[in-house]
Parts: C-alpha cells; sequence; structure tokens
C-alpha cells in the first residue's frame, strides 16, 4: 500500500508534486526504452493509486477503508489538475493526464495486449467499482478522460500512448509509426468520437441529476456504457471492421506482441520490496527524512 501519511508529510514539508521523474528500470540492468516528458511525481502517485485499488492489498476490512479515505484526499488534491503527459494516442485529448495513469493502474495497463483491458464486461466491473468509492474526486473533465479511455480500449483499437510501471515508461509502438497507425484505424476512431460524445451526453445528465451523490454514477457503466458497447462491437465484429483494423496496422508495420510471448521489458511487480526502496530513496531526494 501507498504510505499515505509520509506523502502528505512530504507535501507540508515543501516537496513538490510536480517535479519530473526519469525512471530507470533495475532488476535486470534495462533501462527504459523511452522517457515520457511532462510526467511527474503526481503521476506515479496517481497511479499507484490505481493499482493498489485493483490489487485491494490490505489485510482488514478497517485497512482498507483507511486506505479509500487517504487515496480520495490525495485524489482530491491531484486529479482536478489533468497534467496530461507527451504521449500522442487517441484514448486521451492531449495526452495521459492524470486520471488516466489512475486508470492504467486500476485496469493494469501491462497487459494492454490481452483480453482483458479489451473485454467491456471487465473495464464495465473495474470501472463501477472505482466509482463507487471515488466518484467524487473526479473533475468533469476527469469523467471524460474515462470514458474516452474505457470506449478506445473496449472499441480494440491500438493504444500508442506509454505503458508505465513504477519502474519506467516504455512504448509497444514507437513514436514514428503513430501517424500510420492512426490513419489505418480511421474508421474506428470515427466511432469513438461518436461514441464519446453519446456517452457524454449520457453521464453528464446523470450528473445533473444527482449533483449531491455522484457514487451513484457508478451505475452508469453497466447500465448505459456496457450494453451500448456490446451492441456497438457485435455490429463491428459483424462487419469484420476489426479484422481489417488489425491488418491495416500490420501494413503500416506494427508487430504484435503474443499475449503469451515474454515481455519486451521485464515485467515488475508493483509490490516488490526494491521497488519501494527505490521510490522512496526518490522521495528522500526531494524532501529528506529527518
Ligand atoms: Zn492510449
Ligand atoms: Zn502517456
Amino acid at each position: 500500500m501507498l504510505p499515505f501519511d509520509y506523502i502528505e508529510w512530504l507535501l507540508e514539508h515543501g516537496a513538490d508534486p510536480l517535479q519530473p521523474i526519469q525512471t530507470q528500470a533495475i532488476g535486470n540492468g534495462q533501462s527504459s526504452d523511452t522517457d515520457v516528458a511532462e510526467r511527474t511525481c503526481a503521476h506515479a502517485v496517481t497511479f499507484a493509486i490505481g493499482a493498489t485499488i485493483r490489487l485491494q492489498r490490505w489485510d482488514t476490512e478497517e485497512a482498507g477503508i483507511e486506505y479509500v479515505k487517504g487515496a480520495k484526499a490525495l485524489n482530491r488534491r491531484f486529479l482536478h489538475l489533468g497534467l496530461a503527459d507527451a504521449c500522442t494516442c487517441a484514448c486521451s485529448i492531449e495526452g495521459c493526464t492524470l486520471q488516466v495513469y489512475q486508470l492504467k493502474g486500476l485496469l493494469d495497463f501491462r497487459y494492454a495486449d490481452s483480453n482483458c483491458l479489451a473485454d467491456p464486461a471487465h473495464l464495465s466491473s473495474s470501472v463501477t467499482a472505482y466509482y463507487e468509492h471515488f466518484a467524487a474526486t473526479l473533475s468533469p473533465g476527469g469523467h471524460r478522460d474515462t470514458i474516452r479511455f474505457l470506449t478506445f480500449s473496449a472499441l480494440g483499437a491500438t493504444h500508442t500512448c506509454c505503458f508505465f510501471n513504477l519502474m519506467g515508461c516504455h512504448y509497444k509502438v514507437s513514436p514514428e509509426d503513430i501517424e500510420d497507425v492512426q490513419d489505418e484505424e480511421e474508421a474506428v476512431l470515427e466511432r469513438l468520437e461518436q461514441l464519446v460524445l453519446y456517452f457524454e451526453a449520457e453521464l453528464f445528465a446523470l450528473l445533473k441529476q444527482w449533483p449531491d451523490s455522484p457514487e451513484r454514477l457508478a451505475e452508469f457503466w453497466p447500465g448505459c456504457w456496457l450494453p451500448k458497447m456490446q451492441e456497438v462491437l457485435a455490429e463491428l465484429n459483424g462487419s469484420d471492421l476489426s479484422k481489417e483494423v488489425k491488418a491495416g496496422a500490420e501494413e503500416a508495420g506494427v508487430v504484435w506482441q503474443e499475449s503469451n510471448s515474454s515481455p519486451r521489458v521485464e515485467e515488475i511487480d508493483v509490490y516488490d520490496e526494491r521497488i519501494w526502496e527505490h521510490l522512496m530513496k526518490k522521495l528522500d531526494g526531494i524532501a529528506p527524512r529527518k
């Protein structure tokens, strides 16, 4: 679990959450493929909150309640800032925001190639549980980011943004190929824009209806988003567009990684002790403990 009290202590003692981080993979002697510009300590913290919610690594129910309380306080402090990084991917408007980093932690973006991220039922249930606790900490922009990120993923479009863990950022599609991939997936991306407009209208109508109980927005995911996505995907599969998209991306030079093959970058367990040692050293560099 993230040491919230220590993070709060750092913030109270002048630590700058907007300090950029440059990560370097440890453990196997490899460094990151590419460092992502505009990424800060706040991105690492919001990502880790998402990952902890997914893994629910707390010993007791009380510890879980404490965790959610601490995570909410940090979310309130950071999420509304937006802070897009320098990625180019239609899963976000202008780069991965803090909200997107939290979703990547929540949905285990390391396995973006696997069916897990493209399975709308899995996406819907994960985000429903997340909304039940955290919807009140999301800004209007955060709801928009969540709709776009999930819809893009469920459509099976190729993420050209960063694949992130606490030790580094990596790209599955090299920056030179991004434009080609987007051109090849133009039809899907057009569909994405239509769906995003539709979902935003639905979600913000609910928000207007329940201004004082944003957690009720959790109902939006299984009640509106999921059935609509299943309908759209059935239609797309019928037209074989998904196969065309994949073939087009292959023509553009994308090499698909088999989901059961060895990952290009060593998979790192967020809860590996070495990572926390490393992270604590970084934090000490910002504001030394006395
Ligand atoms: Zn993306
Ligand atoms: Zn990114």
